[in-house]
């Protein structure tokens, strides 16, 4: 399928020379488009709410690559900011003061963070976490959530999520059960389940790991008292609960999701926004679990690029444009007025929806709902999200290119731009 009403013949062109080039001619699934059908547009350029593409086509952008952009793309004081620290050099490999900043705006804000440690994606942050978890508990097992996603590493990719889910892959190959048995999975919201694998397996789980406000299953919210159960649980069982907040840190709100729901896990894994839209992630936690991580203690983990001067720069700019007041009373007020309002248009136009936001993180299911975990969000007519992502591409609307992925706004999305999208949405929708 080709685009109709817009022109893409060089995002054609581009994408269809990627596939030789690069596997799907990308380098991350979901952006192929795969499971809204249609070919992906290939962007030029980004700024504030929007971006453009090869062909001068201008979209008004919920993704926001994929959460870094909080604060508009090519914010220019983060630019600014990048521009003098390139000036110094990009990588140093050696101790610099800007990683105290950035480590120092963390734990400030962070309920649970006491040390951390940069790296350089959400994927090693889980990865290295998991190690860590191990390690401090010196069991083996852990429990992850049905529909949650944590990166891309091995013990990981079981009921992984919107990247995985979306292309069919159940499990993947290449991925030994020797790795995957050790990882216990429950329904997201089901504490009962969580209970019986703790009864199950005693003494053997070394802890549970969560988006605590699932966006890799679409956007999925925490049961009143699911958070409050599961640190009763693993504090009953001697095991560690950890947040992987990749994407909810500094989104839903300044401190994250266990700020906002006020509970504090023992180990916390961040990503997305705290690079900026440089690559970075961290994990950090308790100190005396993060007295374990090498050189202070026996767990060894490292990266010859982590926490290079560019990254910490962006990251430290980003955080503190978020810190200005109002920054998450604004973002609240126009996600909620976009999320309310797909809802709103697509009852009227006579679709099953449901869906909400926490601060700048939104989604709508093309289904009654309510949506409680994963399995519910599969009733969703993704065939119907197809069309309805294509109708607003061609509407000038840059949605998630999957059904069973989060939206991100950012302090750039103004009134009238969610006007705008909710006036497209109409239209697409009323033609479904
Ligand atoms: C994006 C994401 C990851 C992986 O981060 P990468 O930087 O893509 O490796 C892990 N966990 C969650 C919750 C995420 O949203």
């Amino acid at each position: 399928m080709v685009n109709t009403t817009i022109k893409t013949t060089k995002s054609q062109e581009i994408f269809s020379a990627a596939q030789s080039l690069m596997p799907g001619g990308v380098n991350s699934p979901v952006r192929a488009f795969k499971s809204v059908g249609g070919q992906p547009i290939v962007f030029d350029r980004v700024k504030g709410a929007y971006v453009w593409d090869v062909d001068d086509n201008q979209y008004i952008d919920y993704v926001g690559t994929w959460g870094p952009a909080i604060c508009g793309h090519a914010n220019p004081e983060v630019i600014a900011a990048l521009h003098s620290a390139l000036e110094k050099g990009t990588s140093f490999g050696a101790p610099c003061a800007l990683e105290n900043v950035l480590a120092e705006m963390v734990i400030d804000a962070v309920p649970s963070i006491e040390m951390v440690r940069f790296v350089n994606s959400g994927t090693e942050a889980c990865m290295a976490v998991l190690r860590l978890m191990r390690a401090f508990t010196k069991r083996d097992k852990i429990i992850k959530f049905e529909g949650c996603y944590h990166g891309h590493a091995d013990m990981f990719l079981v009921k992984a999520g919107s990247g995985v889910a979306t292309l069919g892959l159940p499990d993947s190959p290449g991925v030994p059960s020797s790795v995957t048995k050790n990882t216990l999975t429950a329904p997201f919201n089901d504490l009962e389940a969580v209970k019986v694998l703790f009864e199950e397996n005693r003494d053997q789980i070394a802890g549970v790991i969560l988006e605590p406000v699932v966006g890799n299953a679409g956007f999925v919210s925490p049961d009143a008292g699911f958070l409050e159960g599961l640190r009763e649980i693993t504090h009953e069982h001697g095991a560690l609960l950890v947040f992987d907040e990749v994407m909810t840190g500094f989104r839903i709100s300044y401190g994250g999701a266990q700020e906002k729901f006020g509970v504090t896990p023992d180990l916390t894994t961040l990503g997305k926004i705290i690079g900026g839209g440089l690559p970075v992630g961290a994990y950090g936690g308790r100190r005396d679990i993060m007295s374990m991580v090498a050189p202070a203690g026996p767990m060894y983990q490292a990266g010859t690029l982590s926490g290079n001067p560019l990254a910490m720069t962006a990251g430290i700019k980003t955080l503190e444009l978020l810190q200005k007041p109002g920054t998450y009373d604004y973002l609240e007020q126009v996600t909620k007025k976009l999320a309310d309002g797909l809802i709103e248009v697509a009852r009227e136009t006579g679709h099953a929806a449901c869906g909400g936001n926490i601060s700048g993180m939104f989604g709508m299911f093309f289904t009654k709902g309510p949506v409680h975990n994963y399995e519910d969000a599969k009733a969703s007519d993704t065939a119907k999200f197809g069309r309805f992502h294509r109708g607003m591409l061609e509407h000038g609307i840059y949605l998630a290119p999957s059904q069973f992925e989060a939206g991100f706004t950012s302090i750039a999305h103004t009134e009238e731009d969610i006007e705008r999208t909710l006036q497209a949405a109409r239209e697409v929708m009323s033609s479904l």
